[in-house]
């Protein structure tokens, strides 16, 4: 059993891929006689899935160079025929107990410093071809790839990786994955995130994860828990099965309050909206109920593709969202790319400390053109879809907004001359998540329309904790006294807006959706919990089952409180007490 941190719910047990950045270096190991049986077998599947592929390249170089050139893809295959090459290799699993991948690639090497010393010059050339094909069984049975392989899964698998980016992950195909397990990354980190948008069951932070599991061995994944079991045993799988039907269960009884009022017991009504990543979730979030979008992350438009989204793409899509939603708001954030959010299509030099540098309304102040195509398309496709409201991520003060509000002007001024119309009162919003955004929180409240705390960041600029990083990850703790603090000066910041009615506060970062915190959030006088979807259900049941006046009381004690265990525990208790069905079975995550 390995220990990690959780960043996605639910059980996931598949066999798993492992995915390496480089070649993986074969360790010298042994392994038990009980093991011997299951090696020769995953020795003779490679050499199937082998043959397979150099089948398959054949028939694609036949394509284009005819059968001469195919030929010698052909010849491959005799390779993996010569019965000497396959015995040896055979008998070193079986006497020297050596893992097939050792022992094929120890052979490998063998036949290949043999055929470099026959001085014939035909056997010196067959060389190459003999390392090209056992360097392909080996990477088979090791299981790297230096394409994305999961892209081309079969068959329902686990993946082990260093790290995914995003632009893999809204690649993947979600019947295909069970489970992710990374080496890096955590709760926040924008895999994490979008992992629970797929509802894939996902941990992050295992160290050395892509050298201990082999591609092919069995894994269980526990999102609940934050635990991974390799080979899982009887016992193991009827709790994964009995953790299930309990989730199901809970489904089911969580689907009867999907249609009631997000309103607390004393009448308090909370605006409980949806994150979403891609386009497609807006009928997710409409299904679970959602008052609408709190945020639509766009960076997404711009992964796994050639060209940048032209004015029009992306007009159809805002267009298409904010329909799918009817009447309810649609925050759309403008462009967050830089930090772990990096697309190929665009150019971004390296940097020291990417989430610190040319990222999100940086990158668009200083790349005005990709910034005026996006807010065109949000104010043409405003002019139809009233609910659309923009609203500018890492905004670190009044200028850095000003500067922005000056662009949306000129495209607004752009439209009227090109009597293309936008609705004039769109409404534009702010991201909170710098700190110094919330010192200024009284001057950003009289300018804009509202405030949105995306707390995934805030957390990792106030309490200066890498996001993604693995290591202090014990660090990054959003009951830390300075955050609930900060939360609760935005929210004082934010009465200052509207000409002094306020302007309303709404969280959008993945603390919103933890249901221990819930009613902390809505106890400091935020106003709406934007959160992904999966998560929905269970903040709705939690906020259906308080008193306004008791998160009132609690949000009070905890701003009185010095330490983040503390209020961590003050929170998950009082949770704990009004929604006690939520927690089967289930540790805290965060
Ligand atoms: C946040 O920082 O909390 C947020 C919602 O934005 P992102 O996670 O996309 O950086
Ligand atoms: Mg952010």
């Amino acid at each position: 059993m390995f220990h990690a941190t959780s960043v996605s719910e639910g059980m996931g047990m598949a066999r798993c891929v492992v995915l390496y950045r480089q070649r993986p270096i074969i360790a010298e190991r042994t392994i038990e006689p009980g093991e011997v049986e299951g090696e020769l077998e995953r020795f003779s599947r490679a050499l199937i899935q082998t043959a397979e592929q150099l089948q398959e390249i054949a028939q694609r170089v036949k394509e284009v160079l005819g059968s001469d050139g195919a030929s010698i893809f052909e010849s491959h295959q005799f390779v993996l025929e010569d019965q000497v090459f396959l015995d040896e290799v055979s008998r070193m699993i079986q006497e020297n107990h050596l893992p097939a991948d050792l022992a094929a690639q120890k052979v490998s090497h063998k036949y290949i410093r043999s055929f470099e010393s026959i001085p014939d010059e035909y056997f010196r050339q067959r060389v190459a071809d003999i390392k090209d094909v056992t360097t392909r069984l080996v990477d088979n049975l090791t299981g790297w790839s230096q394409h994305d392989s999961f892209s081309q899964l079969s068959e329902p698998s686990i993946l082990v990786a260093t790290d995914l980016t995003p632009s893999q992950t809204v690649q993947m195909n979600r019947q295909m994955i069970a489970g992710i397990v990374t080496e890096q990354g955590g709760v926040t980190s924008h895999v994490g995130i979008l992992a629970r948008s797929l509802k894939i069951p996902a941990v992050a932070g295992m160290q050395r994860a892509t050298e201990i599991f082999r591609t092919g061995q069995e894994l269980l994944v526990d999102g609940y828990r934050g635990i991974v079991i390799l080979s899982p045993t009887q016992e193991d799988t009827s709790h994964y099965t009995r953790q299930m039907e309990q989730e199901r269960e809970l489904e089911h009884l969580l689907e009867l309050d999907a249609a009631k009022p997000v309103v607390t017991l004393d009448g308090r009504k909370i605006t409980l909206t949806a994150n979403l990543s891609q386009p497609a979730e807006a009928e997710h979030a409409l299904a679970a109920g959602a008052n609408g979008v709190g945020l639509f992350r766009t960076e997404f438009f711009f992964f796994n593709r050639g060209t940048l989204p032209t004015e029009e793409e992306q007009y159809e899509e805002y267009l298409r969202v904010a329909t799918c939603m009817g009447d309810r708001p649609v925050v759309i954030r403008t462009l967050d790319l830089g930090g772990d959010k990096k697309t190929s299509i665009l150019e971004f030099p390296p940097e020291e400390n990417p989430f610190l540098g040319y990222r999100a309304i940086r990158y668009c102040l200083q790349n005005t053109g990709i910034f005026k195509t996006q807010l065109r398309a949000l104010l043409r496709a405003s002019a139809s879809a009233r609910n659309i409201k923009i609203m500018y991520p890492m905004i670190s003060g009044i200028e850095e907004f000003a500067e922005a509000q000056a662009i949306l002007q000129e495209c607004k001024t752009e439209l009227e001359k090109e009597g293309k119309p936008y609705n004039t009162k769109i409404e534009v919003g702010v991201m909170i998540e710098i700190p110094s955004a919330v010192l200024c929180a009284g001057e950003l409240a009289r300018k804009s329309d509202f405030f949105s705390i995306g707390t995934n960041d805030l957390i990792q600029y106030t309490l200066a904790v890498d996001r993604m990083n693995p290591i202090i990850n014990y660090l990054y703790q959003p009951t830390h006294p300075a955050i609930i603090r900060l939360i609760s000066s935005t929210v004082e910041g934010a009465r200052h807006g509207n000409e002094y009615g306020g302007i309303p506060v709404g969280v959008c970062g993945e603390m919103a959706g933890e249901i221990e915190l819930a009613p902390l959030l809505i106890g400091l006088g935020v106003d709406e919990l934007s959160i992904s979807v999966p998560n929905m259900m269970k903040v709705r049941r939690v906020i259906q089952r308080v008193y306004f006046s008791d998160c009132h009381r609690l949000a009070c004690q905890a701003l009185q409180m010095g330490d983040s265990a503390r209020i961590m525990k003050l929170s998950s208790d009082f949770v704990r007490a009004a929604a006690p069905e939520l927690f089967v079975d289930r540790l805290s995550r965060l």
